[in-house]
């Protein structure tokens, strides 16, 4: 007799700003669709980032609001600024201070993690975002 599994279910537990956490949840196409509506209302106002490398210049400088990023951007090494903390694509020089700069194996999850500490970062379905933006964009305070 196979020994009984207490049906016991772990109440999933929210850890605000986990990487990944929304990953396993698929956003609900009308949630992606209210998200590009913000992202295209704040193009308009000029507040728009398209682009990894942009909004990872944005995150740095403390600026995003929003960080959008699609659920098809493959991991990718990257660069951590020693001296001011900035990401950005692998460089030996840091593109704002230009101090050296420590790889760092997926710029996307350091991204991510940025995002959650100074504003908030939302998962997007790629076909929403592929193409746009190539895989990120990010809605930026000022
Ligand atoms: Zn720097």
């Amino acid at each position: 007799m196979a020994p009984k599994v207490p049906a016991k279910r772990r109440r999933s537990a929210r850890l605000p700003g986990h990487y990944g956490q929304e990953v396993s949840k698929p956003s609900e196409k009308r949630d992606d669709e209210a998200i590009l509506s913000d992202l295209a209302t704040a193009s308009g106002e000029g507040l728009a980032i398209l682009g990894l490398k942009p909004a990872l210049s944005a995150l740095s400088e403390g600026r995003v609001k929003l960080l959008l990023i699609s659920t098809e951007l493959q991991s990718q090494p990257g660069a951590l600024c020693t001296s001011c903390r900035a990401l950005s694509s692998p460089e030996a020089m840091c593109p704002i201070c230009g101090a050296p700069t420590a790889p760092v194996d997926d710029i996307v999850e350091a991204a991510v993690e940025r995002a959650v500490h100074s504003g908030e970062c939302r998962f997007v379905r790629g076909e929403y975002l592929d193409a746009a933006a190539g895989g990120a964009a990010a809605i930026v305070r000022y």
